[in-house]
């Protein structure tokens, strides 16, 4: 096992001891691909909520909010073309039995070969030091060159089948490429067959299949058919947006790597609707934006990165992932796809009615494109989770495992601790944190050794804890204690709401995202 797996066994199991993530249905052995989040989980999933609606609604004039059912008419999804079109190749393996979506295994097979390439890159670099030119070294060194021409080559080919829907070809690249079922290594595969990915199910007590509705795959539709009630009564004129969060439901094939890929997860997807025509540089607009967005959260760049698509899906004309870099390599975390009409021109045609909007400058009436910017919360989450995680060696050799969350997502933003439950530090203690809830979420420990207490805090990502001891009776000061520096300063009661604002005001995140 290598140590980077051995990480994430640990942050799945830490989320379980630490209240962030459950399975579902535990008691009765799960339910594969669904998971619970708990009560540290649920706040920091709240709080990216938060995050995220505030640096696109409340910064952006321009975009409005929307709360869609799940549920929607079923022409809806015959429209956006999910019925006919949203398959997953998959293939088996007869060894193994198990099932995986084909563009995934040649997609991880290219992505060893760009390893490899790193790997080269990696060692030049250190033999050369600073006068190492990657660009140069790139266009020059013959390995580079020959495991670069492969990747181009898979690419190109992949593309080809995707393009005239050959799922025969692709079989016969999978094989050409030598692929192998990761867990078995056996190159014993199927046929390619197409899987739809909705979860159906029926509406009212009717049995006919008139009556079979799906749970929404994705939130995007609810805006696109809500397109210009929204407009109307929000009287905005294009470009502007209208963003939703809100739980799609996938029936997904590889349902592995924890909450990276659940069967009932949520987005948060912002559609903004523009002039046909400025639709590429809307989409560049917001590759940008929502890049800055990531890392306005203080998470090392070098974890994110673009890929841009080589296979892109019916409707769009330009599409990008912003790809996380999580303890398994990287892997999409948000897309950002140009839609053009396609979505709005659809629901027109199906439903009969008019989508147009009426543009006062041109005097002219046009369905408007689409540039959508659509994050899984749930991966986000993970992402959040994972960069944070770190296990620390102290001075005594004993280890410390913390969670350096971006202070402002914390569950908790402080820890109240009085130093012991005796003498009147608990009354003083509590007065101290009924007068600091009203203003965040706040937890009280009194059990245990301060120093455990500490370990507890950092456990659950907590950026402060506030000891509260004998001397604070007298003076009005505590003392408080930062997660990731370990360091104690003594500060008067009176300055502490500006203390923990300071660090922990979302203000300060949204002014930079
Ligand atoms: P993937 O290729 O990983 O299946 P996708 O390209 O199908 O993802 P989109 O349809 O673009 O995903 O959905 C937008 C976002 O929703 C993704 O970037 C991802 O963060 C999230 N997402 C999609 N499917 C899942 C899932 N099964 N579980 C958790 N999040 C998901």
């Amino acid at each position: 096992m290598n140590s980077n797996q051995d990480i994430f066994k640990k942050i799945v199991s830490h989320s379980k001891e630490y209240g962030f993530i459950f399975q579902s249905s535990e008691i009765y052995d799960g339910l594969s691909a669904v998971y619970d989040y708990a009560q540290n989980g649920v706040e920091l999933k709240n709080n990216i909520k938060k995050y995220w609606w505030a640096s696109m609604v409340q910064m952006n004039d321009n975009i409005v909010g929307l709360d869609s059912a799940i549920l929607m008419h079923p022409k809806t999804w015959k429209a956006s073309g999910h019925v006919d079109a949203f398959n997953d190749p998959l293939i088996d393996n007869k060894d193994s039995k198990l099932r995986y979506r084909a563009d995934v295994l040649i997609e991880d097979y290219i992505a060893k070969i760009e390893s490899k390439i790193q790997k080269e890159i990696n060692k030049a670099q250190k033999r050369f030091g600073d006068s190492f030119d990657e660009i140069q070294f790139r266009k020059t060194n013959q390995r580079v060159l020959d495991n670069q021409k492969k990747i181009d080559n898979t690419i190109e080919q992949m593309k080809k089948c995707f393009q005239e829907d050959d799922l025969l070809a692709l079989k016969k690249l999978i094989d050409e490429l030598g692929i192998a079922d990761p867990v078995s290594g056996s190159r014993n595969w199927t046929d390619i067959k197409q899987f739809n990915l909705m979860f159906s199910t029926k509406v009212g007590a009717s049995s006919d299949s008139s009556s079979e509705i799906y749970l929404r795959p994705e939130t995007a539709q609810g805006i696109f058919v809500n397109f210009l009630n929204v407009q109307k009564s929000s009287r905005k004129k294009i470009p502007f947006g209208i963003a939703q969060i809100g739980k799609a439901f996938r029936n997904e094939i590889i349902a592995r790597q924890f909450i990276f890929r659940m069967r009932e997860f949520e987005q948060m997807e912002m559609q903004f609707f523009v002039k046909p025509g400025t639709q590429s540089e809307w989409y560049k607009k917001w590759k940008e934006t929502r890049m800055n967005w990531h890392k306005s959260l203080g998470i090392s760049e070098e974890n994110y990165r673009f890929h841009d698509h080589d296979k892109l899906a019916h409707y769009a004309d330009a599409a990008c992932d912003i790809e996380y870099k999580f303890p398994f390599g990287f892997k999409e975390l948000e897309g950002i796809h140009s839609r053009t009409n396609f979505d709005l021109t659809q629901h027109e045609s199906h439903s009969g009615k008019k989508l147009k909007y009426f543009d006062p400058e041109d005097n002219k009436s046009y369905v408007p494109y689409v540039v959508e910017t659509s994050i899984g919360l749930d991966r986000m989450f993970l992402a959040i989770l994972s960069s944070s995680f770190f296990e620390e060696k102290l001075e005594n050799d004993s280890i410390r495992t913390v969670l350096k969350i971006p202070p402002f997502l914390a569950p908790f933003k402080a820890a109240i601790l009085p130093l012991v439950k005796k003498d009147g530090l608990s009354e003083f203690a509590k007065k101290l944190y009924d007068n600091l809830k009203i203003h965040y979420n706040i937890s009280y420990d009194e059990k245990d050794a301060v120093g455990r207490r500490y370990r507890r805090q950092d456990a659950i990502g907590t950026p402060l804890c506030i000891t509260v001891d004998h001397d604070s009776l007298n003076d009005n000061m505590i003392t408080i204690r930062d997660r990731d520096t370990m360091k104690q300063k003594r500060v008067k009661i009176k300055d502490l709401k500006s203390e923990i604002d300071k660090l922990v005001n979302i203000s300060n995140w949204l002014s930079k995202s």
